[in-house]
């Protein structure tokens, strides 16, 4: 006898009308037609039943601090981190922690159950870290929170940034993250690059580093990120954020970065809705689009993730936490449109960032975690389409959240009461 069982799902991989059944916190079997009893059963109808939405990159200590102290004017990156600059000493610990809450709430209504954020420590009273922590606490049963010691004003650059970064690691943060790019020169950005992988390798942690974040074709600290990740054996725990320097770069040059990238087991974190909001703002017409070359990193074997990044503060005042929005946007944007190219995008926002992440049980498989999401769609393109509707969220086998259908109703002579805006799928 189960817990539970889900009916007539359809799989992000293809499989249609499987069975899911759950016993406690796990899932315990997933087939058609599954022969058991569960003391409760749920009708998933022909929908998409998936494992939960994960962002593999955002900024919580920053987020919906919106208009604080003031909007961002000429929406580039380099005005957010002064506006950012302005906001940190007015910041509060209760006022961090109440924001982060809120943002996890719409987190978790939108099946996002798991948040790489980055958390800046050039603040020598590290408010945010130990706000970021506490909240990590205290969401832990329904949201896996993973933090990385960012030194937003640079490592190197900002006076006591390094001592900073370890104490804030010495506290639990979980990554070892960096801004090469915001470095004084391509020297000092190359030699933070050094240190940050030698300080992780040594505590035994995970990368992720904001690199080469602008339109300069010449930035080249992803090729000393891969070159340090292979140096000092950290293949497969290494992350590139952004990378959209990649975008302007040479095709020769990219031709060879892209296997030195495999081949230093090295991940790439595109963030569509950011990347193509921040740059290209140098240029005229033609203008960049700026996010890095996510087909051909695929083609390349190279993971590639989605981030959110950011939702209502100093770089972007759009956002909800919807991580099927940053899919749409990163399908738009990379001209993803084949069928296969678009479940590539499902997966850039669910099961690839779960894999650089290092989550335990993130899956639809037996012996997995029964965290799963119910869309009011038949497949991860239909999903993407309507940034379907989450009807259940469920974590550790419980109901944590709940959404309507959504459908209009029409008062049209001749015409149907109500529409969804899905159709019989074609895919
Ligand atoms: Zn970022």
């Amino acid at each position: 006898m189960l817990d539970l069982i889900l009916r007539h799902c359809n799989l992000p991989d293809g499989r249609r009308d499987v069975d899911i059944g759950i016993q406690g916190d796990r899932i315990a079997v997933v087939e058609p037609a599954c022969p058991a009893q569960a003391a409760q059963e749920i009708d998933a109808a022909g929908q998409l039943v998936s494992a939960p939405f994960v962002d593999a990159h955002f900024h919580m200590d920053a987020t919906l601090s919106h208009g604080l102290p003031r909007v961002n004017q000429s929406g580039t990156l380099l005005e957010g981190i002064a506006l950012w600059g302005e906001l940190k000493p007015q910041l509060t610990q209760e006022a961090l922690v109440e924001r982060a809450l809120a943002y996890c709430d719409w987190a978790v209504a939108k099946g996002l159950l798991a948040i790489r954020t980055h958390v800046d420590v050039c603040d020598p009273r590290l408010l945010a870290v130990e706000a970021l922590l506490h909240v990590r606490e205290r969401i832990k049963p329904y949201l896996d929170l993973q933090l990385v010691a960012f030194p937003q004003d640079g490592v190197l650059r900002s006076p006591g940034a390094l001592a900073q970064l370890r104490r804030a690691l010495d506290m639990g943060v979980d990554v070892v993250g960096g801004i090469p790019h915001f470095e004084r020169t391509m020297a000092d950005g190359a030699s933070s690059v050094r240190i940050l992988c030698e300080e992780a390798a040594q505590r035994g942690l995970r990368v992720d580093m904001h690199c080469d974040e602008s339109d300069d074709p010449l930035s080249r600290h992803i090729e000393t990120l891969a070159c340090e990740a292979q140096r000092l054996g950290l293949q497969g725990r290494v992350a590139g954020s952004h990378l959209t320097s990649m975008h302007s770069m040479d095709n020769y040059y990219v031709s060879k970065l892209l296997p030195l990238m495999h081949e230093a087991g090295v991940a790439a974190i595109a963030n569509p809705l950011i990347n193509i909001t921040l740059q290209g703002r140098h240029d005229t017409y033609p203008k960049r689009r700026g996010m890095t070359r996510v087909p051909e990193l695929l083609a390349a074997g190279v993971p590639v993730a989605f981030g959110h990044d950011c939702v209502m503060d100093p770089w972007y005042s759009l956002g909800s936490g919807d991580m099927l929005e940053v899919a749409h946007m990163g399908l738009h944007v990379a001209q993803m449109t084949s069928q296969q190219a678009m479940r590539q995008c499902f997966e850039a926002v669910t099961t690839t960032p779960a894999a650089i992440l290092g989550l335990e049980g993130h899956g639809l498989q037996p012996g997995c975690w029964a965290d799963l999401v119910l869309l009011q769609a038949a497949d991860p393109i239909e999903a993407i389409r309507l940034r379907a509707t989450r009807l259940m969220v469920m974590r550790r086998g419980c109901i944590v959240a709940q959404t309507p259908p959504a459908t209009a109703t029409l008062h049209l002579p001749g015409r149907p009461a109500q529409v969804s805006h899905r159709w019989p799928a074609c895919h």
